[in-house]
C-alpha cells in the first residue's frame, strides 16, 4: 500500500511529527466557507478561521478557482524573473495603501524579519551603526524565527535558544511614558501591532498610536505596523491603522493575505526601499505566481465597500450577542476588538480557563480560539453566512453551558 492510500488519524501526529503542537483529537478534511468536517464527517461551524488566515472561509469559488487557473499556468520561475500575478499584486497593494513598494515573502515571521532588516539597513546607511536598536512591546507577537521571536515581547517563546540578537528592548503597550523614556536617537525602529493579536486582541489607545508616530518622526526611527493579523480586512477596514488615520514607515501582513495560501507582504516607501538594493536580501519563495494569484483574488473580495461594511457589521452583532452571553451567564469581563477580530475575556472566576471554555467549544462542534489564558478569540470569514454565525453562537451558548457548571 502507499503512503497515499494508508489510513492515518490523530495517532500517527505522536510518532511522526516533531511534538511542538499539540492538535485537537480529530483531523480536519474538508471545508466549505465556515464549515468544516473530520475524518468521521463530523460538521463543525468555523469561528477561528485558521487563525486569522481563512479571511474568506474555506475553498472560497473564486479562489480555488484562481489557483487551479495559475497552476495550469506557472508555478515558480525563481527570482532571476518577476512574474505577472506579483506585479499585479504589489500593483493593487501599493494602490491601495500608504506604500509604494513591496517585498513578497511566505510567512507573517518572515515579513517583520525583512521589515526589521529593511528598518537597520536604512538606519546603518544613513547615521552609522550605532543607531540599531528596535523597540517592541511586552507581549507582542512578531512570529518564531530567531529574530522575531526576541522581538516579540513574550520571553518564554525565545527561551532556550542561545544568545538573544542586540539591540532589541520591550516597554508596555498603550504606554506612551514607557516609550518615551525608552526611545533615543539610536532607535532605528519601534514595532507594534495596531491591535495585540495572539496576547489577548487588545487594540492601541488612539494617543498612544499618534504619540508613538511623533515620537518616530522626532527620532528618525522607522515605526512598523505589524498587520500579520489585523490586516486584510479584518478590523474592518484594509488595514487596522486606517481605523486610527496613523500611517506607519512599514507594514507587514500575511495571515488573511492568502485566504490560507501562505504569502505575506512587506510594504514601504519607495526612499526606505531603495535601502535593500540588489542583493541584500531574498527568498526563494516569496512572490511566486501560485501565491501571488490567490493574493489577487483575495484582495479584490476583500477590498470592496460590501465585503468591508460587512466586516464592521458582524463584528458589532458578534460583540453584542457575546456581551449578552456573557452577562447571562456571568462570564465575562469584557468583549473587545475591531470588526472580526474579537475577544471576550474571562471574568475573575473563570480567569485562566480560555482553553477549557476552546475545548468545551469543540465539543459542541465550534471551533473558536485563545488569546492568552483568559482571553477567547473569535476571528471567523470575513464573508460568514449570517446562519452560520447564529449557529455558531447558538454551539457556543452550548459549550458556555457545559463549561458553567463544571
Ligand atoms: C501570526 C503572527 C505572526 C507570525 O506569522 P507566521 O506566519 O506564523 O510567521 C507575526 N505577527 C503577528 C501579529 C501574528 O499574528
Amino acid at each position: 500500500m502507499s503512503i497515499q492510500e494508508a489510513q492515518v488519524s490523530r495517532a500517527d501526529f505522536d510518532q511522526v511529527m516533531v511534538p511542538n503542537y499539540a492538535p485537537a483529537g480529530f483531523v480536519p478534511v474538508r471545508g466549505a466557507g465556515s464549515r468544516l468536517w473530520d475524518q468521521s464527517g463530523r460538521e463543525l461551524i468555523d469561528l477561528s478561521g485558521g487563525i486569522a488566515v481563512n479571511g474568506l472561509g474555506h475553498c472560497h469559488p473564486k479562489l480555488v478557482a484562481a489557483l487551479t487557473a495559475q497552476a495550469n499556468k506557472l508555478w515558480h520561475v525563481s527570482n532571476v524573473f518577476t512574474n505577472e500575478p506579483a506585479l499585479r499584486l504589489a500593483r493593487k497593494l501599493t494602490d491601495a495603501t500608504f506604500a509604494e513598494r513591496v517585498f513578497f515573502s511566505n510567512s507573517g515571521a518572515e515579513a517583520n524579519e525583512a521589515a526589521l532588516k529593511l528598518a537597520r539597513k536604512v538606519a546603518s546607511d544613513r547615521f552609522g551603526a550605532d543607531k540599531h536598536e528596535i523597540i517592541s512591546t511586552l507581549n507582542s507577537f512578531h512570529g518564531r524565527t530567531v529574530f522575531t521571536v526576541n522581538v516579540g515581547g513574550q520571553p518564554k517563546y525565545s527561551e532556550g535558544f542561545g544568545p538573544r540578537p542586540a539591540g532589541i528592548s520591550h516597554v508596555p503597550y498603550n504606554d506612551l511614558a514607557a516609550m518615551e523614556q525608552a526611545i533615543s536617537d539610536r532607535t532605528c525602529a519601534v514595532i507594534l501591532e495596531p491591535i495585540q493579536g495572539e496576547s489577548g486582541v487588545l487594540p492601541a489607545q488612539q494617543a498612544y498610536l499618534e504619540g508613538v508616530r511623533a515620537l518616530c518622526d522626532k527620532y528618525d526611527a522607522l515605526l512598523i505596523f505589524d498587520e500579520v493579523q489585523s490586516g486584510m480586512g479584518r478590523s474592518g477596514k484594509l488595514f487596522a491603522h486606517e481605523l486610527y488615520g496613523i500611517t506607519p514607515d512599514v507594514m507587514t501582513t500575511a495571515k488573511s493575505l492568502g485566504g490560507g495560501f501562505p504569502i505575506s507582504a512587506m510594504l514601504t516607501s519607495k526612499a526606505y526601499a531603495e535601502h535593500l538594493s540588489v542583493g541584500t536580501h531574498g527568498t526563494t519563495f516569496g512572490g511566486n505566481p501560485l501565491a501571488c494569484a490567490v493574493g489577487e483574488a483575495v484582495l479584490d473580495i476583500i477590498n470592496t465597500p460590501e465585503v468591508l461594511n460587512g466586516v464592521i457589521e458582524k463584528g458589532e452583532y458578534l460583540r453584542e450577542k457575546l456581551r449578552e452571553l456573557g452577562e447571562k451567564y456571568s462570564l465575562f469581563e469584557l468583549v473587545r476588538g475591531k470588526g472580526l477580530l474579537v475577544g471576550a475575556v474571562l471574568n475573575q472566576q473563570y480567569k485562566g480557563k480560555a482553553g477549557a471554555l476552546m475545548a468545551a467549544a469543540e465539543r459542541a462542534d465550534l471551533l473558536v480560539l485563545v488569546a492568552g489564558p483568559d482571553v477567547v478569540r473569535f476571528a471567523p470569514s470575513l464573508v460568514i453566512e449570517q446562519v452560520d454565525l447564529d449557529e455558531g453562537l447558538a454551539r457556543f451558548e452550548r459549550a458556555i453551558k457545559e463549561f458553567v457548571a463544571q
